[in-house]
């Protein structure tokens, strides 16, 4: 092999642009010749390259976003469009694609291999942590401490004006995001979509908390949280996001002034923590490793601080479990 692609794909995560540094830096090593591809798939079938040396990938360690841009692109999805991309990537000369991004990207990743042969390699990048086969996928520490930092904050007027707090964590249908952040950064009640939970117990909670003299409360809900067992007396607006029907709910039951924080994209963004530069630095090599071992529909993850290799569609298709031990644990400490 002597030339590979890499491109980011999907959501962004804070530590991409650590992962394609790494990418870039332990090919060179290796002395094989990298092309950076522009906008995930859909630079690939537009041919939208740029090569990349030791200089392109410096000061981006600590940068969120993604250099490289990255972007849906629908007419990856279909058979022939991924055709024109192996073409293209052909025609360049890339014989091995490091893919950075999350389920969604795999699946193109691995539906690319089967199709036309070109080698991929998936690099778990997303800060909804729900990609299997990795402890943590790139970018989840990043996101986990912004919620923190923004629960310390609406801490502070919380108890300043004796409030309920409804804040709202991404992580589509997953709870990973919200469960940590909501242990670490310690919320009362933690709503994550995995987890059954009533609004009468969440309600009596506040109540309780605040007899024995908290003044506060903050109710983190995941922004995929199931509503569809609980029952509510205010109505629902379909449209509205689950935080604000909760918020709502609240008030009514308590009396408890309440406000609602969406913290939206945010969330996706600032300077990765170290903990995901280390992890995207660690991972990116190690992409390069098994493209030059004639590697291909893996995905590389960190298990137990050790790199393991997984069949891709082991990352897509296994559902990764909440801890509920972590879940039950969060219960008790609040
Ligand atoms: P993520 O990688 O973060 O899960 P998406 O699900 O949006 O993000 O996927 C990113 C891109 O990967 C899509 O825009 C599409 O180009 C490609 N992709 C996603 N799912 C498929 C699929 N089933 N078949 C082929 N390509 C796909």
């Amino acid at each position: 092999m002597n030339k590979i692609g890499v491109l980011t794909s999907g959501g962004d995560a804070p530590g991409m642009n650590a992962a394609v540094r790494a990418v870039v830096r332990k090919a060179l090593h290796e002395g094989l010749e990298v092309v950076g591809i522009k906008r995930g798939y859909s630079g690939v079938i537009e041919g939208d390259f740029i090569t990349l040396d030791r200089s392109s990938v410096s000061d981006i360690i600590q940068r969120g976003g993604t250099f490289l841009r990255s972007a849906r692109c629908e007419e990856f999805r279909t058979k022939e469009g991924r055709k024109r991309a192996a073409k293209k990537l052909r025609e360049e000369g890339i014989e091995g694609l490091v893919v950075i991004g999350g389920d969604g990207s795999f699946t193109g990743a691995k539906l690319l291999n089967e199709e036309t042969g070109i080698k991929t390699i998936g690099v778990p990048a997303t800060i909804d942590n729900d990609i299997a086969c990795t402890d943590d996928s790139i970018g989840y520490d990043t996101a986990m401490n912004t919620i923190i930092d923004a629960i310390t904050k609406i801490r502070d007027t919380a108890s300043s004006h004796e409030r309920a707090f409804v804040i709202e964590a991404m992580g589509r249908h997953a709870g990973f995001l919200t469960l940590a952040a909501g242990l670490a950064g310690g919320a009362e009640s933690i709503l994550v979509p995995e987890i059954d939970f009533e609004m009468d117990e969440v309600c009596e909670k506040i109540q309780h908390d605040y007899e024995e003299g908290k003044i506060h409360s903050i109710v983190l809900v995941a922004e995929g949280v199931e509503l569809g067992n609980v029952e509510f007396e205010t109505n629902r607006n379909p449209d509205e996001s689950p935080a604000f029907l909760i918020g709502r709910e609240i008030n009514e039951r308590t009396g408890f002034e309440t406000r609602v924080t969406i913290l939206g994209h945010i969330q996706r963004g600032g300077a990765p923590t170290g903990r995901d530069r280390l992890l995207a630095s660690r991972l990116g090599a190690s992409a390069v490793d098994q493209l030059l071992a004639g590697k291909s529909n893996k995905m590389v993850g960190l298990i137990h601080n050790t790199v393991k290799v997984a069949p891709i569609e082991e990352a897509i298709e296994s559902n990764k479990e909440l801890n509920e031990e972590v879940y039950k644990l969060a219960n008790i400490l609040t």
